[in-house]
């Protein structure tokens, strides 16, 4: 049994994916060549959003989208410590302070209500992370961001598909940043992402520094980085675009499914609370028990792979270390999360037996 089985959907669409790496290798752009506009522009669509800029990766986004808008040193970001390193890793390079505010205990987002206490003066910018493939509560967000003048950014890396009131993800903020690392739920064969938005300066500013702040050949007003996409990655995830609607309707039917299995049991494990007017692509399925350490060797002895995300709150990270803030929800969750087996093409069988092991 597989974490995330990569091999179950090559399968499926093998000539649709070697046709597309075909074409690449004939045409030999393998710099900002044809598939990336064309990538874009299905994006942009099936985000509905006016932009969307085709990246590295999606730490790459998160850095791109900061400089576009003008992060700098001594700046605060305020974010969530109960997330991926990039998050808050991306906002220390460039040499502003992360701000972490502590989490909703049924969703594990970024609680809303905690954010106004987090504002200063040297407050710039907002970055909520949608996490496990459920987005986070933008309206009270985004009207309080509005008071103040601030720019949101959605790290939607692990929720591309997912509906936040019938709007998709990354189209929910001043920019809506994704990762398509191979295991995201949207993931090519390497290391990419995607920034999305409607502001079109927002929009000039992300391409031009993706491209060493460059706005024509060898004129470069701005610093910037190399962030572009590979045309081979944009290839691969353009067959993958097109199954992916399906793919994200058989993970929601399997993450409820496997809510309801665990549930029916009565057992004392928590399993993932989608808000209303929320859809979620469950790009992690996602329990939290104060037993984890015995079920997780269960599940290990019978073969079955697991990962916990995150074991540590990013305020308990070396390298981002902090006591400032009160952050006692994230602190007791990741000592207790741990997920499941999760992708398009997990079998009822393979999760009838998973959820057998957790009584
Ligand atoms: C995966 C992930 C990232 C980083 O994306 P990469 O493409 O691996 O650089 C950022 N934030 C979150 C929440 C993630 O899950």
């Amino acid at each position: 049994m597989k974490f995330v089985d990569l091999n179950a959907q090559y399968a499926r669409i093998e000539v649709t994916i070697n046709q597309r790496i075909q074409q690449v290798l004939n045409h030999g752009q393998y710099i900002m060549g044809p598939e990336i506009e064309e990538l874009e522009s299905r994006l942009a669509d099936f985000v509905g959003v006016k932009h969307c800029i085709a990246l590295s990766s999606g730490t790459d986004a998160l850095l791109v989208a900061m400089m576009a808008l003008g992060i700098a040193p001594g700046d605060e970001v305020i974010t969530t410590p109960f997330t991926f390193i990039a998050t808050g890793e991306t906002i220390a390079l460039l040499g502003a302070k992360p701000v972490f505010v502590d989490i909703d205990p049924v969703t594990y987002n970024i609680d809303p209500n905690k954010i106004r206490a987090a504002v200063t003066s040297r407050t710039k910018a907002i970055i909520p992370v949608s996490l496990y493939g459920q987005c986070a509560d933008f309206d009270p967000i985004n009207r309080l961001a509005g008071e103040y003048g601030l720019p949101v950014i959605e790290d939607g890396a692990q929720s591309l598909g997912a509906t936040y009131r019938g709007r998709q993800s990354c189209a929910l903020s001043t920019i809506g940043c994704t990762s398509f690392f191979p295991s995201k739920p949207l993931g090519g064969y390497g290391d990419s992402g995607a920034c999305f938005t409607n502001d079109d300066k927002v929009a000039t500013l992300i391409r031009e520094i993706r491209n060493h702040g460059q706005d024509r050949r060898y004129h470069h007003p701005r610093i910037g980085l190399n962030a572009r996409m590979d045309t081979l990655q944009a290839a691969i995830l353009l067959a993958k675009l097109e199954i992916f609607p399906e793919e994200v309707a058989a993970r929601q039917r399997l993450g409820d499914r496997y809510s309801e299995l665990i549930n029916s049991k009565g057992l004392p494990i928590a399993t993932p609370v989608i808000a209303e007017g929320n859809t979620s692509v469950y790009a992690q399925y996602t329990l939290a028990s104060t037993e984890r350490e015995l079920l997780l060797e269960k599940l290990h002895k019978a073969g079955v792979p697991t990962a916990i995300h995150y074991p540590l709150p990013l305020n308990r990270q070396p390298a981002l270390f902090t006591e400032e803030f009160d952050l006692g929800i994230a602190e007791i969750l990741a000592g207790r999360v741990f997920s499941l087996p999760m992708h398009p093409y997990l079998s009822e069988e393979d999760q009838d037996r998973i959820v057998a092991l957790l009584a």
